[in-house]
């Protein structure tokens, strides 16, 4: 069901619960690490970051 004019919901990973979540915020952006190809960037859930007290990475990075 979706309703015409409902912004997008953005579902993504979330890194903590590994699992797909809706609204994912950014948490953390891990530097490539050579030749694991592990780097990239870490999504927490609203319920996660709750959880772990995750602070978002827009509010890490002043
Ligand atoms: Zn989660």
């Amino acid at each position: 069901m979706t309703t015409p004019g409902d912004p997008a919901r953005s579902i993504g990973w979330c890194a903590w619960h590994r699992g797909l979540a809706s609204d994912p915020i950014l948490i953390q952006v891990v530097e490539q690490a050579s030749g694991s190809g592990a780097g990239g960037h870490l999504y927490a859930c609203p319920r996660c970051r709750e959880s772990y007290q995750l602070t978002p990475y827009a509010e890490k990075a002043r």
